[in-house]
């Protein structure tokens, strides 16, 4: 294994400073670090020696291997009844002509335009409104799982959930039951936001806290489901905030080995209440990609978007802990452009997310939504498929 090379050169390095050195060590007999060593990371790890750290154990975990997966998103509507200051994405109620609301037959008929194309899940998230209620989501689902049943539903936030089971007077633990009997499949990682109080009071004072967000994953691995994490780095937090964010993820995991992937989501200034925020660099997003993926043992996955930070930086994540970089998306999502992502329409074919792996040596998988393996495409021929599909053999005369 390569990285276990440059791990052992590092090791052997008389200049890297004796805490660094004990930390890289700790990394290479698969111990654990601790909360002080995650905040050391932020403080004093170079980005060279964390790559070679969050390398080594992305190897040792998922090889070469790098996932994405075939989906499309449907966001049933960008305007919310809260108003996260860093929120470039919700139309507040007073703001309703620049905002959409999608009715269910218009869902629908989103989903219906993916009959017969290869696709595996449909992602669901937006705004919060009272009209997506219970009974709205339940029927939903059922909807597109009896239309369609092979096409994985992995829907809405806890920040979703706390609010529409408080109006239906349902307990997180019923509330997830039923909505899994109605067809949800997944959850994915949004709203976490920033933990801490400190930081979250200030940035989403109103919508689930914290432990609300963390008790309803929980609810949710206890009936065998699997869900995403996520973290909104980048904007007021200190790095401890951002390893108190990591380890109250941590410690869930050891509880409920539920979650699949962390995904960090960078802030984006653009169009929100938090303009004048500068937004951290690309060596930053690299740095906590890194650290991420050090300090979450217990994660399979670390995921970065391509939508939201761009192709490149996608790429070069593929060295700093990161082993997904999301799916095809087919330009269905607005929440990264209207936060001012490098990527205003995000889409990109099969062939082409293949590539961009391939180009930075890695191995590319499609997967499904729970990680098992759809098509190996490392040594896929696209011009066979694309003969295949377009031209018809005319009969030979002897
Ligand atoms: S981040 Fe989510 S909950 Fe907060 S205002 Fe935006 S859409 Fe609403």
């Amino acid at each position: 294994m390569r990285s276990e090379t440059q791990l052992d050169i590092l090791l052997a390095d008389p200049h890297l400073a004796p805490e660094l050195k004990n930390i890289a060590q700790k990394v290479k007999n698969s111990e654990r670090i601790t909360f002080d060593e995650g905040v050391l990371l932020f403080e004093k790890g170079e980005l060279g020696y964390l790559g070679t750290l969050a390398n080594y154990i992305r190897e040792k975990k998922n090889g070469d291997y790098t996932y994405f997966n075939r989906n499309f998103h449907i966001e049933p509507t960008n305007l919310c009844v809260y108003d996260c200051k860093f929120c470039s994405y919700s139309r507040l109620i007073k703001q309703r002509s620049e905002g959409w609301e999608f009715t269910m037959d218009e869902m629908f008929d989103m989903v219906k335009k993916y009959d017969g194309k290869h696709v595996t899940e449909v992602h669901i998230v937006g705004g919060v409104l009272p009209q997506y209620d219970f009974k709205f989501y339940t029927e939903l689902f059922s909807k597109i799982k009896a239309h369609r049943p092979e096409l994985h539903v992995k829907a809405l936030t806890p920040v979703e959930y706390h609010y529409i089971f408080k109006k239906a007077k349902l307990s997180y633990a019923e509330g997830m039951r039923l909505m899994k009997e109605a067809g949800l499949e997944s959850m994915p990682g949004g709203g976490a936001e920033i933990f801490h109080p400190d930081i979250r009071n200030q940035i989403a004072a109103d919508k689930c806290t914290a432990d609300q967000w963390l008790e309803i994953h929980e609810e949710w691995h206890k009936l065998g489901m699997r869900s995403n994490a996520t973290m909104l780095y980048g904007h007021i937090e200190s790095f401890w905030h951002r390893i108190h964010h990591l380890e109250e993820l941590r410690k869930l995991q050891d509880k409920t080995g539920g979650f699949q992937a962390f995904i960090p989501l960078k802030f984006r200034n653009k169009d929100n209440q938090m303009s004048d925020v500068a937004e951290v660099s690309v060596v930053e997003d690299l740095r906590n990609y890194a650290i991420s993926r050090i300090y979450l043992d217990n994660f399979d996955h670390i995921k970065s978007y391509w939508a939201m930070i761009g192709r490149v930086t996608s790429q070069l994540s593929l060295a700093f802990g990161v082993d997904d970089i999301d799916g095809t998306i087919d330009d269905t999502t607005k929440i990264y452009s209207m936060a001012g992502s490098e990527e205003q329409h995000p889409a990109m074919s099969t062939e082409e997310l293949v590539e961009l792996i391939k180009h930075v040596n890695r191995h590319p998988i499609e997967r499904d939504t729970l990680y098992n393996t759809v098509t190996d495409y490392m040594n896929y021929d696209f011009s066979a498929e694309q003969k295949e599909a377009g031209f018809i053999s005319l009969p030979v005369i002897q």
